[in-house]
């Protein structure tokens, strides 16, 4: 059951997301689970930019995990060092290809795989299936931790519960336009001014309480 709050947020999220998408290679529809699993786990720790210019080329030398077992890790590194921590990226790719000839589509036996935690396998599974689930990043934290204020738990595990609620059907739009949000409006300065939360969001109400 949601609050009157958490139902303005999710609706107002997704008319807000309709109309400030980003666009980014890895998010075209009809993009494979190996595709959008390689962005996700290289958009980790990089900005979307460098990973925007190493994804086709990548894709292209290496279209699927079986093209990676057969590939040495020096040809792997050379092809992911300007997204920086080749090493650790082309090892666990690596052993990934090894070891399974598809990926896994439960998030937990995602998160089983080297180097993949909960926002890469949850963002993985919803942004190439529609799965319903969470997907938490640092951003999306501040975002709702700004909302939501004294509602919003301390432990990761009860964030997860918290906003696996909030996630409606269409879990791919509402979860694209929360990382978009996150970046363009509550970013770390928050443009409070334009966005369409200001009216119950918790943090903008206290500041503006605070003069
Ligand atoms: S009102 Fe400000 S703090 Fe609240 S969600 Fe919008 S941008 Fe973020």
């Amino acid at each position: 059951m949601l609050s009157e709050v958490e139902r303005r947020f999710r609706t107002n999220l997704l008319e807000w997301g309709q109309k400030n998408r980003r666009e980014y290679p890895w998010r075209e529809l009809n993009r494979t689970l190996y595709e959008v699993f390689v962005a996700e786990f290289f958009l980790t720790q990089t900005p979307a930019g460098n990973v925007a210019a190493v994804y086709p080329g990548f894709l292209k030398q290496f279209p699927t995990l079986d093209v990676i077992a057969e590939a040495t890790e020096d040809e792997l590194v050379e092809v992911v060092e300007p997204l920086g921590f080749q090493n650790m990226r082309a090892a666990a790719l690596k052993q990934i290809a090894s070891t399974h000839d598809h990926l896994p589509t439960e998030p937990a036996s995602l998160m089983a795989l080297p180097r993949v935690g909960q926002y890469v396998a949850n963002a993985t599974l919803c942004f190439a299936r529609g799965d319903r689930l969470p997907v938490l990043d640092r951003n999306v934290e501040r975002v709702y931790r700004r909302v939501f204020r004294d509602r919003w738990p301390e432990t990761e595990a009860d964030q997860l519960t918290f906003t696996q609620r909030l996630v409606p059907d269409e879990a791919r739009a509402y979860n694209l336009a929360l990382l978009d949000f996150g970046a363009l409006v509550c970013q770390s300065e928050p443009l409070c001014k334009q966005c369409f939360a200001n009216e119950y969001c918790a943090y903008f109400i206290e500041s503006e309480s605070y003069g």
